[in-house]
């Protein structure tokens, strides 16, 4: 399996998996334009994607889904509930899938576990992608409001997370957001700041854990040094030796390749993990 963040954060999100043939993007919440010129940068024809799954209703996960997915004839995996709230974005012809949380389904050989959380959207998910020999499984957590036990379950024993890292509390404090967006950003429905995600983090650790990419930070209230250094101090000390980065929102990651991590992986060890 290979990964890539096509960007993440308060101006858009798409993160693209491939298994052998089959390439699934996580949110379209940028432009169907702007998502195609991402997918060339990283020299993957848009014709090629074979479905788009959608985790909630806010436009920085679902703008550009409705109109790149008519333009390619994309099968759009979502909820009901998902679907109704983004009436503007969907016409009534379009290539329309409906899950439920909690229901897997699969998609072209890769399993997908979609998990609700509780963000402030109407039926907001996280999602965990297998592929069918269960070699690998991807666990995409951005916008969690806190992490539920269930969400905890979901994520354990993904060999990669992409974990959102939205806040550092201080900045948050002194920023200039009004005092009710500040309480709905770190409320139990918002996202996660960094220490959240590295406690988090710490409960997911585990021996074969290839990596983590660290999404969604704020902009106003956040920087990829406090993100990362924050993650650093509470997971290195434990032997987690994979991959830390994070995910910037103006540019697609660099392709990740899990089975080259692992090989990488097993010349490191992580014995000291469980
Ligand atoms: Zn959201
Ligand atoms: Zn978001």
């Amino acid at each position: 399996m290979k990964i890539c963040s096509l960007g993440s954060g308060s101006k858009g999100n798409s993160t693209l998996i491939e298994s052998l043939d089959t390439r699934i993007l996580v949110d379209i919440g940028f432009s169907g334009k702007e998502t195609t010129r991402r997918l060339s940068k990283i020299n993957v024809a848009p014709e090629t994607i074979d479905a788009i799954l959608i985790t909630h209703d806010h436009s920085d996960h679902v703008a550009g889904a409705g109109i790149f997915g008519r333009r390619y004839d994309i099968p759009i995996h979502i909820t009901a509930q998902t679907l109704e709230k983004c009436e503007k974005i969907f016409h009534r012809n379009d290539f329309i899938e409906l899950y439920q949380p909690s229901r897997p389904f699969v998609v072209k050989g890769i399993l997908v576990e979609p998990f609700l959380t509780v963000h402030d959207a109407v039926d907001p998910v996280v999602f965990t992608l297998s592929d069918t020999s269960k070699r690998f499984k991807i666990g995409i957590a951005t916008d969690l409001g806190r992490p539920t036990a269930q969400v905890r379950l979901a994520l354990k024993s993904s060999d990669f997370l992409i974990l959102e890292s939205n806040y550092e509390e201080e900045l948050l404090r002194k920023s200039s957001y009004p005092t009710a967006v500040q309480q709905r950003i770190a409320s139990s429905h918002g996202h996660l700041s960094n220490k959240a995600a590295a406690q988090l983090a710490c409960e997911l650790l585990h021996k074969r854990l290839l990596g983590i990419l660290l999404a969604h930070l704020s902009e106003n209230c956040n920087t990829p040094d406090l993100a990362i250094s924050t993650m650093e101090k509470a997971i290195r000390p434990k032997g987690f030796k994979g991959v830390l980065e994070v995910i910037p929102q103006n540019n697609p990651t660099p392709f990740l390749d899990l089975e080259k991590l692992r090989l990488d992986q097993s010349e490191k060890g992580q014995l000291n993990l469980l």
